[in-house]
């Protein structure tokens, strides 16, 4: 790509024009709901404002309709989450919610998450399903509300200044451990196919892709052929919610990031029988819960995150 053709660079006339040129090249995305073919907002909200190239914020795992002594009330936390984003003091690029958006997949529980979602001040949101999302239909109310445009059963990927971002559904289908499935699959082996190996990569998933503890079902199955395609990358950066806990790996050129919740904690991997919500000391939680901010700076090999609690 020439210097003139770099989003981030680019006047407003040129972006629109670039991406007519661009067309099909620049793949899906999905913004609250509507189909774009390019994020345009990420070069007025970088310009002037250090040198990263991409700045977005993560947020999962905020199960609107739980009700339970870990987190009397999941809604006010996570508004405090939409207002901890609002206040980074940038807009960021976009949001991601990666999944369990709900407890239990309710049209009221999505009409809630979708309207709260919309109190984000970013150009675009974006979402990827948990299988609490899906409890009772196998994603389709998941995908009225949040899948329009995407593909297959609800992925989809994108491109933001140069960066290759891949939003992947891994909680239907499932047994034990998050599953692609080959159809999945193929989309990621074509989708990576005409890229150079010097694009940044970033996957989005709801269960790790990576075994965190296959015990529990933290793990995804399939993840080592859709990782298999992504191994000539020189920057891969996977992150995840579903643990509702921090945690990264790093896997030959794969870091992966898992990411905590704005609802209620999880066990540490194998702290216990099973997975179950942990009830912490009053005035404890909101320091368990958060929201993450990542950035790329162009030319870099790594992200740079920062987690921040929600006090
Ligand atoms: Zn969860
Ligand atoms: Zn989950």
């Amino acid at each position: 790509m020439t210097e003139s053709r770099d989003p981030s660079t680019m006047t407003r006339r040129q972006l629109l024009r670039h991406t007519a040129w661009f067309g099909a090249a620049v793949g899906l995305a999905v913004a609250g709901g509507e189909v774009i073919s390019h994020l345009a907002g990420a070069a007025d909200t970088t310009a002037g404002q250090g040198s990263a190239t991409v700045r977005f914020a993560q947020v999962s795992d905020s199960h609107i309709g739980f009700a339970g002594t870990a987190n009397p009330d999941v809604t006010a936390s996570f508004e405090r989450a939409v207002d901890r984003i609002n206040n980074l003091g940038y807009t960021p690029d976009f949001v991601i919610h990666t999944g369990d958006l709900t407890h239990l997949a309710t049209p009221d529980q999505f009409d809630q998450v979708k309207q709260m979602l919309a109190g984000l001040n970013t150009p675009h949101v974006f979402t990827v399903p948990g299988e609490h999302d899906s409890v009772d239909d196998a994603g389709q109310k998941y995908r009225q509300v949040f899948g329009r445009g995407t593909r297959g059963e609800g992925w989809y990927s994108f491109d933001i200044a140069g960066v290759h971002v891949i939003a992947l559904v891994n909680t239907l289908n499932m047994t034990k451990l998050g599953h692609l499935g080959r159809d999945q699959l193929d989309f990621v082996k074509k989708d990576v196919a005409p890229l150079s190996s010097d694009t940044p990569i970033i996957v989005f998933s709801h269960i790790p892709l990576f075994a965190m503890y296959p015990a529990w079902g933290w793990g995804t199955d399939d993840s080592v052929e859709a990782l298999s395609y992504l191994r000539r990358f020189s920057s891969v950066t996977c992150l995840n919610g579903h643990v509702h806990q921090v945690f990264s790996k790093t896997e030959g050129n794969v870091t992966f990031f898992s990411g905590t919740t704005t609802a209620y904690p999880l066990p540490h991997p194998g702290d216990g029988p099973a997975p179950k919500p942990l009830t912490l000391p009053a005035g404890k939680l909101h320091d368990a819960l958060g929201i993450r901010e990542v950035a790329y700076t162009k030319g870099q090999r790594a992200l740079a995150l920062k987690e921040r609690t929600l006090p």
